[in-house]
């Protein structure tokens, strides 16, 4: 009997989604490089459903039912190519190849078109969760073509993670859609852990408060707006006390932050649309600020600072105060993420549904959250929306905690507390909601120095002005 999906790199992502499959009443077919992770697979797990173990990738393609469904789990980068390179002549026309890895979005739009020359569908599809999710259920991110959908659409939602019934799974656009929003995704994570450690610093600052009673604080949020997986699991980690020397884990892991280069594709990505995700950004800049080991030091020993000390009077005051301004921020950093897939899905051509992201986003992965609900719904009120920040419920949420928010940063700027993404995320609401920018002055000094032009407030057309002569006024 042949199998319905195979699945191909077997290390923990691989593995854990083959036997989701299986768990699920998928008969799989298994591939690995090396035959000793497929045989591992079979001897722990292989009780667990259906499985079809080839050692040859030959063997493991003739095991599939037609038209093929096959997940790469491999390596991403050159690992992907060299496993794609393998499988095409070995494929027939309409088999779809499924690339499940943590591909970077432009690689999946070359490998689309390298696979559609054979007639062959390539689906790059986002996978968020970790091993956890791979196994019980993620959130998946399919792109590649609306026919691969058809035939893959029910397996995918089936083993995906499910929030109220519905699945966390759905088409998201052609060839590269998936993986970008899956970037994207993991770019909003970056800034959701940044705002939360943010909001923990001054809350242990400005209350000289200990990891323990920090926990509870961050449990007592977790019951409200803020509920989310991830601060669920900053209560965990702030109550958690290490084994060896009786202090609480927080104050014994080194204060470097690494990263993977998710984050980076995003700002670099945002960069080239001209979105700003500040969040995002000052998130991504503060992983290597912490790392700047070098740097560090020298301003330790020479940058002095001189601020006040922060004197907390009412402490709950405070605590309302860090959680205004953590969810603003937070508002502020999806509003932006949601801005760079509504000009990447116009750009690329990929007409991404922003309300179906949030409604997939609610379950399985890392920035799973009550919230998401809430952008669902704002873009289900207005699918145009050209900013969630002035979605009704989102606009009343931000405002109402502006006061907080405002108090918050100053605060944390008069007594020298580094806040760079609570920080950077208000002074973006002030700028997009700013009458009037000083863009003016920049587009002056544009055409100051290097005739640039400038437009005018009061008639239309292209105006420069002859600055190094008579400063007359020409119209371009
Ligand atoms: P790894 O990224 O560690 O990759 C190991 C697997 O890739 C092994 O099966 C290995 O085979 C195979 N492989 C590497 N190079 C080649 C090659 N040239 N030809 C054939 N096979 C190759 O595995 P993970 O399970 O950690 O991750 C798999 C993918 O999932 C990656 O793209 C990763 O970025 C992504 N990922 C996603 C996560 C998520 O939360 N969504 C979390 C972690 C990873 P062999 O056994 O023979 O060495």
């Amino acid at each position: 009997e042949l199998a319905q999906i195979g699945v191909t790199g077997l290390a923990v992502m691989g593995r854990n989604l083959a036997r989701n499959f299986a768990r699920n009443g998928y008969r799989v077919a298994l591939h690995n490089r090396t035959y000793a992770r497929t045989e591992s697979l079979i001897a722990e797990h292989g009780s667990e459903g259906d499985f079809v173990a080839s050692e040859s990738l030959e063997d493991f393609v003739a095991s599939l039912e037609r038209p093929r469904r096959i997940v790469i789990m491999v390596q991403a980068g050159p690992g992907t190519d060299a496993v794609i390179d393998q499988l095409v002549p070995l494929l027939e026309p309409d088999d779809i190849v499924i690339d499940a890895g943590n591909s970077h979005f432009p690689d999946t739009i070359r490998r689309e078109k390298a696979l559609a020359e054979h007639d062959l569908h390539f689906v790059g599809m986002g996978v968020s969760g970790g091993e956890e999710g791979a196994l019980n259920g993620p959130s998946i991110m399919p792109g590649g073509s609306p026919k691969s959908y058809e035939s893959l659409g029910p397996m995918l939602e089936k083993i995906s993670a499910h929030v109220d019934g519905v699945p966390c799974c759905t088409y998201v656009g052609s060839d590269g859609a998936g993986h970008f929003v899956k970037m994207v995704h993991n770019g909003i994570e970056y800034a959701d852990m940044q705002l939360i450690a943010e909001a923990y610093d001054l809350l242990r600052i400005g209350l000289g408060a200990s990891a323990g009673e920090l926990a509870e604080i961050f449990k007592e949020w977790n019951s409200g707006d803020l509920e989310s997986f991830l601060i669920e699991i900053t209560a965990e980690v702030l109550g958690h006390v290490d084994a060896e020397t009786g202090k609480p884990f927080v104050d014994i892991i080194l204060d470097r932050a690494e990263q993977k280069g998710t984050g980076r594709w995003t700002v670099q990505n945002a960069l080239d649309l001209g979105v700003p995700i500040t969040g995002i950004a000052e998130a991504t800049f503060e992983r290597s600020l912490s790392a700047s080991t070098p740097q560090r030091e020298a301003a330790r020993q020479k940058l002095e600072g001189k601020a006040a000390t922060w004197e907390v009077t009412d402490r709950d005051e405070f605590i309302n105060d860090v959680r205004q301004a953590l969810y603003a921020s937070k508002v502020v950093a999806y509003s932006q993420g949601f801005d760079q897939i509504a000009a990447a899905s116009k750009e690329y051509g990929w007409d991404i549904d922003r309300g179906a992201m949030a409604r997939i986003w609610r379950g399985g992965c890392i920035i799973r959250a009550r919230f998401l609900n809430r952008i669902t719904e704002a873009y289900e009120r207005d699918p145009e929306l050209p900013l969630l920040l002035a979605d009704d419920y989102f606009a009343d949420a931000v405002n109402s905690g502006v006061e907080s928010w405002r108090r918050i940063v100053a605060g944390a700027a008069t007594n020298g507390v580094s806040v760079p993404a609570f920080s950077s995320s208000l002074s973006y609401y002030d700028g997009i909601r700013a009458e009037r920018l000083p863009a003016a002055l920049v587009q002056a000094q544009r055409d100051f120095f290097g005739a640039h032009t400038y437009r005018r407030v009061d008639k239309e057309g292209t105006f420069h002005t002859e600055w190094s002569r008579d400063r007359s006024e020409t119209q371009q």
